[in-house]
């Protein structure tokens, strides 16, 4: 196969010939095929994008470019979940036990956050002992014995992925659908999944902020999903503010716990709730499983799941007793200082002011402290007098809560008229 035809004809727009397409995943994934030729493909395929059968034919490439997760033994449907990512976004944690809890099997591997958007193994590794290491034989053990196990990403699955996205990522070749399409359902289906749930997040929060861009990329992931033999469920959801109250590693599995136990919620809380209910269903139908995931909350099934799974992956059991640990030392609430509505609370404010609280990393070398962050009071819409709280800063240090106190005030603003929110779901214009 001569690499450089293969440039060439995607530089020009013609269709890719057989073997094109896993030339390239499997190039990548051996390092076979020298970085700039890769590239020169990328930015070529980026300019002369892949029709949906050229994706579906690089997704399933980039899946097998290593191994495939046998799941068999496990009862089917094989599901998975994915997130583009968005700041406070703790939808997994509470989601996998609820599932469990309505019948699901769940394996899943999931991420660590980049720059303002957290990732779920970051937000995990917060509660003491919670180990996130598993190789992928003892997440099937886990899974056979208790119905759940969660790890980070193995270099095992998907290696093409990998160097692909490592190239994209300094060739500015990343926000291109069919490339963006087939790096995340290839990780799917080499984790076995048969049936995934997708969560395209839209907003200044997000990698994505057009609308239309979103629901472009939400097609592209239902058809080529389903080209490639999966069944999907896609949804494009608000990322403008954050999602619930908890912005930060141990405050948002502190949250995740709070919905899972069915705790009273403040109104930014039950909006998280709200989502994560609309994904649980979305889940249980792609799955084909009639069950109620409000009932699982209610009964305590879903709470005694999580108790259960985070035991079983060494986690400290006392985190569901208290909300006393990891704790920051120091805790700032910002109040109103005029009474208004809520205009704005700018999720891409609130990521970055608590990212330089420490809460994420702006290099992957950055240690990460998983107590600092910041809970919302306030969604915008609400009505607020002056002196209420509008958000409390868990930070390491008082230089550090005065920096991001000021960040945050920009995040948050207020006016006299009243202001309509932005629909939860927006998955059609
Ligand atoms: N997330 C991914 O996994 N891949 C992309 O290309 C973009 C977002």
């Amino acid at each position: 196969m001569n690499f450089v035809e293969i440039i060439a004809r995607r530089r020009d727009g013609l269709a890719s010939l057989p073997g094109d397409l896993a030339a390239v995943a499997q190039g990548a994934a051996d390092g076979t095929v020298p970085d700039y030729q890769l590239a020169a493909w990328l930015m070529a395929a980026f300019l002369n994008p892949l029709n949906t059968q050229e994706t579906a034919e690089l997704t399933l490439a980039m899946a097998q470019s290593g191994e495939v997760l046998d799941r068999s033994g496990l009862p089917h449907p094989w599901f998975d979940k994915h997130s583009t990512g968005g700041v406070g976004d703790k939808t997994t944690i509470a989601l996998l036990p609820i599932l469990v809890a309505c019948g699901m099997t769940v394996v899943k591997m999931s991420g660590r956050g980049l720059g303002m958007t957290g990732g779920t193994i970051d937000k995990l590794e917060a509660v003491p002992g919670f180990r996130t290491d598993l190789e992928p034989e003892a997440m099937l053990d886990l899974a056979r014995r208790t119905g759940l196990a969660l790890s980070g990403q193995t270099p095992r699955l998907a290696p093409a992925d990998k160097a692909l996205y490592a190239l994209r990522d300094v060739t500015g070749t990343v926000a291109n659908v069919p490339l963006i399409t087939a790096s995340i359902l290839s990780k799917k289906i080499a984790a076995g999944a048969e049936c995934v749930v997708l969560d395209v997040k839209c907003g200044s929060g997000a990698f994505m902020s057009d609308l239309q861009a979103a629901q472009t990329l939400r097609q592209s992931l239902v058809q080529t999903g389903e080209a490639a033999g999966l069944r999907v469920v896609a949804r494009v959801t608000d990322m403008d503010q954050p999602l619930g109250a908890a912005v930060g590693n141990a405050l948002e599995v502190k949250e995740a716990i709070r919905v899972v136990q069915g705790a009273e919620l403040s109104p930014t809380e039950a909006r998280f709730r709200d989502l994560l209910l609309e994904f649980a269903r979305d889940s249980l139908a792609v799955a084909g499983i009639d069950a109620d995931p409000a009932a699982a909350i209610a009964s305590g099934r879903a709470a005694e799941v999580m108790r259960q799974w985070f035991a079983e992956q060494g986690g400290d059991g006392s985190v569901f007793e208290s909300e006393d640990w990891a704790v920051a030392p120091v805790q700032r609430t910002l109040t109103a200082e005029r009474a208004g509505t809520v205009a704005q609370v700018s999720a891409h404010g609130v990521g970055h002011a608590v990212l330089n609280l420490g809460a994420g990393r702006s290099t992957k070398e950055d240690v990460i402290d998983p107590r600092v962050g910041a809970i919302v009071h306030v969604a915008v819409g609400t009505r607020v007098q002056a002196g209420e709280p509008l958000v409390t800063i868990h930070a390491a240090s008082e230089a550090d809560a005065d920096a991001a106190g000021a960040m945050l005030r920009q995040a948050i603003q207020m006016g006299e008229a009243e202001v309509a929110p932005r629909p939860l779901f927006l998955d059609e214009s």
